[in-house]
């Protein structure tokens, strides 16, 4: 099949290799003339693993292209996939406008039998709104608007393509669900599940997904802090009812809270329409101003660790990105810790294998190295923010030996206690007894 995907983002530029790999023709098309640049150089502007190889190969065998151009590659799909951005807006609620505006510049070049499938995240009711929209634009001609929410999840984004535990495809009438049938016959083909339902259940599965893992990641951090004052260890306890089938071991990994462009945006969104449907996601609610408040309490925690003397204090955050595998800073904790370090009279180094460019507009006068034994350069305090392999594997010698002071946080427990104190630090993990 022809296809067309809008947006050149994370989900775009996964969803028109992936479709390209599947064998369906794709043009992928971004207003962004920079980054469609970039793509038809034979670059790509974000970093997923694999994406680059996947990419190259759909374009030598002529299945993938780009343009900057939307009507054109609109005009000749049988299917047009909207993957552009869907950010908050101040009050939480979702901001539809990037959705409505490719809409509107493409509703008049469509085919009357194409389909066109919204892959962002959004609310119940968007994809009939849409639909709506679109036939008032192309003067009452109304075309399919169907709903096929995307989970894939940055780090793992082909492999959670290629390899979903299930499609949703919502939609409302014959030619939308025959339509996602057919683009997604080579993942059917596969057993991969395939749930048909309609538009607005679709858009619901989503956000109830997001906020349910969410809760879960918000519940452990809340068991992790009953562990550390009552002297328990959130490991066990995460092992404990990890392996019990009806809760299940992923997502219970203690953090310095949840951050990236999905699971802050939806849980205020689904909160806000909880809101504006009159059935309060109380929970919700409360797991949003938790996870922004843990932020906070865990900045404070190395303000207190690092005490006060006659020098600035200096400390090394490593691992920028919201988690590992990922460029992305989207509301990554280190983007609300490190200014309250620096409020604090800190200074800071920083180190990222991957995100440091895409932090340093938003982290101004963090000293930024390529090497993390260079960033934890004469520094009180170092902190691992994110769970990089990199720092799994820190050398704790040479580490000890660059720093100045003996203090280690570790929000993401990936280090060896035993061996953490043997190099002399003072370990400071999540959920477990602290040492000395
Ligand atoms: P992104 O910000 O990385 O990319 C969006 C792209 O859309 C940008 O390149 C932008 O230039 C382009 N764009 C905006 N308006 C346009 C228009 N009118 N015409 C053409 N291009 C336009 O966003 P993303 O992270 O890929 O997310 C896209 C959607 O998918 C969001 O709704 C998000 O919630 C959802 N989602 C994201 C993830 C994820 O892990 N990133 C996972 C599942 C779902």
């Amino acid at each position: 099949m022809k296809l067309a995907v809008v947006g050149a983002g994370y989900v775009g530029l996964t969803t028109s290799a992936c479709l390209a790999e599947l064998g369906h023709s794709v043009t992928c098309v971004d207003s962004d003339a920079s980054r469609i640049a970039i793509l038809q150089g034979g670059g790509v502007p974000i970093y997923e693993e694999g994406l680059h190889e996947l990419m190259q190969k759909n374009r030598a065998a002529g299945r993938l292209t780009f343009s900057a151009d939307l009507r054109p590659a609109a005009g000749h799909a049988d299917a047009i996939f909207l993957a552009v951005g869907t950010p908050s807006r101040p009050d939480g609620d979702i901001d539809l406008s990037h959705i409505e505006t490719a809409a509107r510049q493409l509703a008049r070049d469509i085919r009357h039998d194409a389909v066109l499938i919204i892959k962002s995240t959004v609310v119940a009711g968007t994809a009939r709104n849409l639909g709506r929209l679109v036939a008032r634009e192309r003067g009452g001609d109304a075309v399919s608007v169907a709903s096929n929410p995307e989970f894939l999840r940055e780090g793992t984004a082909i492999a959670d393509f290629m390899t979903a535990d299930r499609i949703v495809a919502g939609a409302d009438d014959d030619l939308g669900a025959d339509r996602l049938r057919r683009i997604y016959a080579p993942l059917r083909a596969r057993d991969i599940p395939y749930l048909e339902m309609s538009t607005a259940d679709a858009e619901m599965v989503k956000y109830a997904a997001n906020a349910f893992l969410a809760l879960k990641l918000g519940f452990i951090n809340n068991v992790a802090d009953l562990c550390e004052s009552t002297g328990g260890d959130i490991r066990n306890v995460v092992s404990g009812i990890g392996l019990d089938r009806r809760i299940g071991p992923s997502f219970l990994s203690p953090g310095p809270g949840y951050g990236g462009s999905c699971f802050p945006k939806d849980t205020r969104a689904f909160a806000a329409l909880g809101k504006r449907a009159g059935a309060r996601q109380w929970l919700v609610e409360r797991l949003i101003e938790d996870n922004e408040a843990r932020k906070r309490k865990l900045a404070q925690r190395i303000i207190d660790d690092m005490g006060k003397g006659g020098r600035p204090r200096r400390v090394a955050v490593l691992g920028l990105a919201f988690k590992s595998g990922t460029d992305d800073v989207r509301e990554s904790a280190a983007l609300t810790i490190i200014p309250l370090l620096q409020a604090s009279g800190a200074i800071v180094h920083a180190h990222d294998p991957r995100a440091s460019r895409a932090a340093a507009e938003f982290l101004p006068g963090v000293r930024f190295s390529d090497d993390c034994y260079h960033a934890c350069g004469d520094v009180d305090a170092a902190v691992v923010l994110t769970e990089w392999d990199e720092y799994r594997h820190l050398d704790l010698r040479r580490l000890a030996s660059v720093m100045r002071g003996r203090l280690l946080f570790d929000f993401r427990n990936i280090l060896d206690p035993a061996e953490v104190s043997r190099h002399g630090f003072r370990y400071r993990p999540i959920g477990h007894s602290t040492g000395p």
